[in-house]
């Protein structure tokens, strides 16, 4: 669920606002979002991952922790610890510039088994044009 917005990081872009699917903010003119509606939030972390400046925490519990410690949470980077595993960047998805920690893993995993990494099987219509686009960093 989500757990808060550093509001010393937050630019007031209104990203969250925009994607997150359950309306769970409210934006505010020249201020951090509230989390008006927490209750509703389902933790799919699209808030965190589009967040530019790494402000949001969403921690995968279903309720919110009356405990949290936040300085601890954002002295740790775990504001942006998801989105850095799958290679997004400010706000941003991965490019196909082969950084990402999903394309390491991907390669470990390939190396693994033996096979050129992410090379679809051309009869993968779908894959294989996911698989261009994102080579010639359309995606
Ligand atoms: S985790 Fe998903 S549902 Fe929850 S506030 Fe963020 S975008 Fe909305
Ligand atoms: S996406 Fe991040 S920076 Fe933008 S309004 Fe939301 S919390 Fe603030």
């Amino acid at each position: 669920m989500i757990e808060f917005i550093a509001e010393e990081r937050c630019t007031s872009c209104g990203k969250c606002v925009e994607v997150c699917p359950q309306d769970v903010f409210d934006l505010v003119a020249g201020a951090a979002p509230l989390i008006s509606r927490a209750e509703d939030c389902t933790t799919c972390r699209q808030c965190s991952l589009y967040c530019p400046q790494g402000a949001i925490y969403v921690a995968l519990l279903t309720y919110r922790r009356p405990d949290l410690d936040r300085e601890k949470i954002l002295a740790e980077g775990r504001t942006t610890r998801y989105a850095d595993w799958l290679g997004w960047s400010r706000g941003q998805p991965p490019r196909g510039d082969r950084s990402g920690l999903e394309y390491q893993y991907g390669l470990m995993l390939a190396e693994k088994r033996g096979n050129a990494y992410n090379v679809p099987d051309p009869s993968d219509r779908v894959r294989s044009q996911l698989f261009d686009a994102r080579e010639r960093n359309l995606i």
